[in-house]
């Protein structure tokens, strides 16, 4: 079994409540939510952050933002507003070492971010 949290929900070893799911990402909902909507967009192939994608890798990046577009307008969130967040490393919060997109909405965001 994987060591990697995303990847063990992404193989449904762990259970998450998923939003959405093609053969390359899955989206599911945050366990720890810090908006109405909060749910994470994941590849399913285990990336650790976004340091670490690779330059033919543009097609999926690209699929992973059309993935959260998709999930904002399921959500209901498309035309009020949504915010998507990448955290890399450490300094910005990083704590799941497989690369995430949040897509957070359903109240008004601050900005900056903390
Ligand atoms: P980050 O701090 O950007 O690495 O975000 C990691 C996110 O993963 C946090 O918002 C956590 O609440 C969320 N998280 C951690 N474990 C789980 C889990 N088992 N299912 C769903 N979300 C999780
Ligand atoms: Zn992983």
């Amino acid at each position: 079994m994987s060591t990697c949290l995303f990847c063990q929900i992404a193989e449904g070893q762990l259970n998450a409540k998923k939003v959405f799911e093609d053969d390359r990402c899955l989206a599911f909902d945050d366990v720890n939510p810090q908006a109405p909507v909060h749910t994470l967009v994941i590849p399913k192939r285990h990336v650790s952050s976004l340091n670490e994608f690779q330059a033919n890798d543009t097609e999926l990046l690209g699929h992973l933002l059309q993935t959260c577009r998709q999930v904002a307008k399921e959500k209901g969130v498309a035309d009020s507003g949504y915010r998507t967040v990448i955290n890399t490393g450490h300094e910005a919060g990083q704590t799941v070492f497989h690369v995430h997109v949040h897509v957070l909405g359903g109240r008004t965001c601050q900005w900056p971010p903390g």
